[in-house]
């Protein structure tokens, strides 16, 4: 099934009908996603209101000069879509958690099958879904992190994890050639903070000792992950890769909400 808008896709995981009012006049596409809106089909008018100054993704429009949008992202104009599930992914399946470092590695460790489309928000009420792309593929896939779309390569993340190991056991077990003491972890730096300049960087006098160690290769590997490899390795880093968590729904696979004293369980 090839779904292009990260809406509909959404709509589709989470068991959300369109919201629609009007009938297109003739062929156009959704302002926001982009999907193609045939004439005759079902869809919402823009008018004055839609896009308020309030309204800040203007520039992440798709088709700024259309006149519709579409029942899909209509229906996720709505505060829990902005904010409750601003941490999720979505599948044809369903929506999943995407908050913590063990919903994060759920994913990472064993990404679902296609499409699927993972947003990950920081900050209060944001509009998130409609302009992030959906993933056709788990070996080339993109994360949406607050403004950043972040490409990650399953294998080179998973190169990346061995290698990581592969540092800690050094660490572990061979001293450091100047101060002759075993490091501590973690072998590099990291951050929530995407922008923050330490994080995505193997910690200088690990580099040392992987230097004198003749493990070179670990840190090349690291040094050549992108920015959303580390964010993903930072997510699993602490798990094992063959035991990865799983999957945990964001609401009931018919839609309906998870009950508070059902989450905290
Ligand atoms: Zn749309």
């Amino acid at each position: 099934m090839l779904i292009l808008s990260a809406s509909e896709l959404y709509a589709h995981g989470a068991k959300v009908a369109p919201v629609t009012g009007a009938t297109v006049d003739a062929n156009s596409h959704c302002v926001m996603c982009g999907a193609y809106l045939p004439a005759g089909s079902a869809a919402t008018a823009v008018d004055k209101h839609t896009f308020s100054s309030a309204f800040n993704n203007r520039l992440d429009l798709r088709a700024l000069s259309g006149r519709y949008v579409c029942g899909y992202c209509q229906a996720l104009w709505g505060k829990d879509w902005l904010q409750k599930y601003s941490k999720t992914y979505a599948t044809l399946d369903g929506v999943w958690k995407f908050a913590s470092n063990e919903h994060q590695a759920a994913f990472f460790l064993k990404p679902p099958e296609p499409p699927f489309a993972v947003i990950f928000s920081t900050r209060q009420q944001q509009h998130m879904i409609w302009r992030t792309p959906v993933s056709q593929s788990n070996e080339l896939y993109t994360v949406r992190v607050d403004g950043d779309l972040l490409s990650i390569r399953q294998k080179r993340l998973m190169e990346g994890l061995a290698a990581y190991n592969h540092l800690l056991s050094i660490m572990a077990t061979t001293p450091h050639p100047v101060t002759g003491k075993k490091l501590k972890p973690p072998a590099a730096l990291f951050s929530r903070e995407l922008a923050s300049s330490v994080m995505g960087s193997v910690r200088a006098d690990v580099e040392e000792l992987a230097r004198s160690s003749g493990d070179d290769d670990a840190v090349a590997t690291l040094n050549s992950l992108s920015m959303g490899e580390w964010f993903a390795l930072n997510a699993i880093r602490n798990f094992d890769p063959d035991k990865p968590p799983e999957p945990a729904r964001a609401l009931n696979e018919d839609g309906t909400p998870i009950p508070k004293e059902q989450e905290a369980a």
